[in-house]
């Protein structure tokens, strides 16, 4: 299916539902953006409509976004790779729900929630065709929760 770049809005081909970037480097200026936008308030860097847009939403609410994308992308991703009915794929989100639910609050229980789930999505996706977007955006999702409360906290 065809899809554009929330980024650079380059057109790009894949076979992922939820896919927004056209590569890792637009998936980590998006990133970046995004922290951006949430250290320095709202008129950041615009990259593009769809990236003002975005901010919109996640400025009018930013507690139900944060909340819900670890579950949320680990969910999906299990999902397109047909693992979510698996032994390993509950074990990831029973891992995944244990990390968004503590917050970040405590360095070194999120630090070992965050690399047994990374330790689970490699297992699970090492027999699935080639899907290494899938880790790195399960991995994404971990490091902005965290950045994002460390900061609050
Ligand atoms: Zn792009």
């Amino acid at each position: 299916m065809q899809h554009s770049c929330t980024v650079c809005g380059k057109a790009f081909e894949t076979s992922r539902a939820h896919a927004r970037y056209c590569s890792s480097t637009c998936r980590g200026r998006a990133l970046r953006t995004r922290k951006a936008d949430s250290a320095s308030g709202a008129d950041v860097v615009t990259l593009s409509a769809t990236a003002s847009s975005k901010r919109t939403a996640v400025a009018s609410a930013p507690a139900d976004e944060e909340s819900v994308s670890l579950v949320e992308v680990v969910t999906q991703q299990l999902r397109s790779a047909g693992k979510l009915a698996t032994y390993g794929g509950q074990q990831a989100l029973v891992v995944a729900k244990r990390l968004q639910a503590s917050g970040g609050d405590t360095g070194a229980a999120v630090a070992s929630l965050s690399k047994e789930l990374e330790r689970l999505m490699t297992i699970i996706m090492a027999d699935v065709q080639t899907e290494p977007d899938a880790i790195d955006e399960a991995q994404a999702a971990v490091l902005q929760l965290r950045t994002t409360r460390r900061r609050r906290g």
